[in-house]
């Protein structure tokens, strides 16, 4: 009985470490199968339980992240779409940018240009009455190496805004030089203009087609007298019916016959010089006529005080006449 008794106890030993004594617990051997059993069971429905927990914490992070994936593919979008807009304004900042060089490089050019129309009418009208010096007619001042930032080569986004400032600057910048260009072209224009008529209307045509020149400018034995008398022009023989033309543009301001002149036209030019033609066959124009330079006027002929067919030529600077000779033989080297 008492063996049967101490068989049904069992002893558990709980040793801790060196400090603490060691604890007997005695237990019946039933209940010792009993605890087990019991942690057993109590421990697989903690599992149990942390198993339905941990589910529905997974079904709610699944749906979390169902939540964060459309979300971010919303957010993806949204950055794409803000990526493609960002890429067109780079794209039109470019254009913008290539388009301020092209217009740079015409600026430049049309710099160029009136620079090299100055030059003209400095080279053409030594003989203008300039007003003064100091009225150039080159606008732009502009130096081109403070304004042009080289090639554009590559552009990324922090430089956007440095392109864009530049560009900016750019248009603004030729904005003031078109402006500029807009009130000295025209100015430009008309001082050309002015030029152009004063070459057309320097009398330096050669005014027949023949240049077989039979008097010269000065003293001479009269022909008809025999006398020593002051021939005001040059005689240049031709055939009777010949044309004869303008030395310079101008206005006619005589066409008509008198005595020794026979029949005759005067022509005023812009620069305050006259050409005479006098022993006309017939006459061209009419007074008060613009006639340009080389414009057929009349025909060669012998009437008034003449020998023969022949074209009296004659330049009259400021009512005198002077040589014609410095006057059309320049230009007919141009011919010849
Ligand atoms: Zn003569």
């Amino acid at each position: 009985m008492k063996s049967a008794t101490a068989n049904r106890r069992m002893t558990l030993l709980v040793m801790r470490d060196a400090q603490h004594s060691v604890k007997q617990i005695h237990l019946s051997k039933p209940l010792m199968i009993a605890v087990p059993a019991a942690a057993v069971l109590s421990l697989s429905g903690l599992v149990l339980a942390l198993q339905a927990h941990s589910s529905q914490v997974v079904s709610q992070l699944e749906q979390k992240v169902t939540l964060e994936n459309m979300k971010n593919l919303q957010l993806q979008s949204s950055v794409n779409s803000r990526e493609q807009s960002i890429e067109r304004l780079q794209n039109e900042i470019i254009k913008l940018s290539s388009q301020a060089k092209d217009m740079q490089q015409k600026m430049e050019h049309v710099d160029e240009l009136e620079q090299q129309l100055q030059q003209f009418i400095d080279k053409h009208s030594t003989s203008m009455s300039t007003d003064d010096s100091t009225d150039k007619v080159s606008s732009l001042s502009w130096d081109a190496s403070e304004h042009v930032g080289g090639e554009f080569i590559a552009v990324h986004e922090n430089e956007m805004l440095d392109l864009a400032q530049e560009t900016k600057d750019d248009f603004q910048e030729m904005q003031e030089l078109l402006k500029t260009m807009e009130s000295q072209v025209p100015h430009t224009l008309k001082k050309a203009q002015e030029t152009q008529t004063q070459i057309s209307g320097n009398p330096t045509l050669w005014p027949t087609t023949s240049t077989v020149m039979t008097s010269s400018f000065g003293y001479r034995t009269d022909p008809f007298t025999g006398k020593a008398a002051f021939h005001a022009g040059i005689d240049i023989a031709g055939e009777n019916g010949g044309p004869v033309y303008a030395a310079g543009a101008g206005k006619v301001v005589t066409a008509e016959e008198s005595g020794a002149r026979g029949r005759y036209v005067i022509i005023e030019h812009p620069n305050g010089l006259q050409t005479w033609y006098m022993h006309l066959s017939k006459i061209q124009v009419d007074v008060g006529d613009s006639v340009d330079k080389g414009e057929q006027i009349a025909l060669l002929g012998s009437t008034g005080r003449s020998t023969g067919p022949h074209l009296h030529f004659q330049v009259v600077k400021k009512d005198k006449p002077v040589n014609p000779l410095p006057y059309i033989r320049s230009a007919n080297s141009e011919y010849n």
